[in-house]
């Protein structure tokens, strides 16, 4: 195994730098668990890219996207196991080879596997990734490995675990067979949208909205499974739409210092991005999942039941409209939809759910955009809950009321890694932890 010493720490978006004395780039299991064994205090990461402070503040450091092997695949289950630090695209393109899909995928492939399961990673209409899990190796805080099942009682905590119950090491995805997507996307008018979103679901078998703050438009997406030789009117719109991020970093470029400004450009990134309609096909990967992004961007997103949404939706509204305020957010805001699930810390635990994404363009100006602020507190008000690799301030007095197993996480992580070899200061903060004197027992 390879390992540097003395280095820098950067995050995806640079927004978050570390000093680290040893970084560890593992290849196998036992190195894994050799690292893992032999360090007092210990974090590991994947491709960098969760907003929050969650992967690294440690000084000894494990790369995690050297351990990136498929490791096999099961014909007749319909299984591929892989390495945590495969990255996403890699493992859809494996399996779509094999004429499989995982039915519900995030907007973004170049993330790990093990990055991508610890924060709940999770697309729209299906479940979080984490719920395809069929089984996994985790290298636990002493160095031994615990597999765990779909049958074990445990799963429903493992499966969601922000990196501190231990390190997911190999992992096996039950996949489902791969189908075609006719996929629809057009603007609507806010009041239509929302009314409609119910019978929507039970439509289509994809939905995303893309809603358009400041002009009282969403951009609706729909996708209907269809036989894959069917015919459809191609149409991807006019060429320039691929400029629509380009076009953005740069109406936004001086939003920090003149926030009203991106009402102005909201108006005009819809006339010119989000006016026309599309329609195409094509596998779930690939029509719905963005392939490359020209800059970095930084993120926040909070879940709230389905039935809640258009109250928290119309008073989210209300807020930012008002000129006194200065969340004005850039475009867009994803409006997804996850089912019900078991999983401890997952954002649908019990409940179906909706997901609102915020985004900054300005990845260096973030602590300055109050949109992440006020979102913050009217989703905490009606008991919403923060995507773990995102942006939010809430800690674990505000946690443990919006997730009904908080405390049981707490106690079964307490119990699996006492000396808290596996927290950073930010998840000792979150998780209301004090720092162990003498970690290693
Ligand atoms: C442009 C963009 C688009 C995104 N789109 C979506 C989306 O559509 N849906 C969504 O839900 N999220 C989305 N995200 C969030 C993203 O999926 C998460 O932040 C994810 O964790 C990033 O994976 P990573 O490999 O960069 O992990 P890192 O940021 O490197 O690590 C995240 C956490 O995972 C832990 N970890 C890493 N490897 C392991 C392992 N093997 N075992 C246990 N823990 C581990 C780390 O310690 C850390 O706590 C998006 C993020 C960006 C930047």
């Amino acid at each position: 195994m390879k390992q540097e010493n003395n280095g820098l720490w950067v995050s995806w978006n640079e927004n978050i730098t570390y000093n680290y004395k040893s970084l560890y780039k593992i290849t196998s299991e036992k190195e894994l668990q050799e690292v893992v064994c032999n360090s007092e205090k210990v974090r590991f990461f994947g491709t960098k890219q969760s907003s929050a402070d969650i992967a690294s503040g440690i000084e000894t450091l494990i790369d995690i996207t050297t351990y990136n092997e498929i490791i096999s695949f099961n014909d007749s289950e319909r299984t591929i196991s892989v390495q945590s630090g495969v990255i996403l695209g890699d493992l859809l393109e494996a399996i779509e080879s094999k004429g499989w899909c995982i039915p519900c995928l995030p907007d973004i492939n170049t993330i790990t596997i093990g990055g991508a399961l610890a924060t709940g990673t999770h697309g729209t209409s299906g479940k979080l990734l984490s719920e395809y899990i069929s089984k996994c190796r985790i290298v636990l805080a002493d160095g031994t490995i615990k597999e765990i099942t779909k049958d074990d009682e445990l799963i429903d905590a493992f499966k969601v675990s922000l990196g501190v119950l231990g390190v997911m090491s190999v992992i096996t995805f039950q996949c489902e067979p791969i189908y075609t997507l006719h996929v629809k996307e057009g603007p609507e008018d806010d009041q239509l949208w929302l009314s409609k979103i119910g019978e929507r679901l039970k439509k289509h078998d994809f939905l995303r909205i893309l809603w358009l703050p400041h002009t009282d438009k969403g951009y609706v997406i729909t996708g209907d499974k269809i036989d894959p030789e069917n015919a459809v009117q191609e149409n991807m719109g006019p060429k320039y739409l691929k400029h629509r991020r380009a076009a953005s970093k740069i109406l936004y470029k001086y939003t920090h210092i003149f926030p009203w400004f991106t009402a102005i450009a909201n108006k005009l990134l819809y006339r010119g991005f989000f006016s026309t309609t599309k329609e195409h096909k094509g596998s779930l990967y690939q029509a719905t999942v963005t392939k490359s992004r020209g800059s970095t961007i930084e993120l926040a997103e909070w879940t709230i039941g389905l039935d809640i949404f258009p109250t928290v939706f119309q008073e989210l509204k209300t807020e930012i409209n008002k000129w006194s305020n200065k969340s004005f957010i850039h475009i867009p805001m994803d409006v997804r939809f996850v089912y019900k699930d078991t999983s401890w810390l997952s954002y649908a635990y019990g409940k179906d759910t909706v997901t609102m994404g915020c985004v900054s363009r300005n990845a260096a100006t973030a602590d300055t955009y109050e949109a992440f602020k006020s979102i913050e507190k009217i989703f905490l008000k009606y008991g919403g809950r923060p995507h773990w690799g995102k942006r939010f301030t809430a800690k674990d007095a505000e946690l443990s009321k919006v997730y009904e197993k908080w405390e049981d996480f707490k106690l079964l992580r307490k119990k699996l890694d006492p000396t808290n070899k596996f927290l950073n200061p930010y998840l000792l903060e979150l998780l209301n932890e004090k720092e162990t004197t003498n970690a290693i027992t």
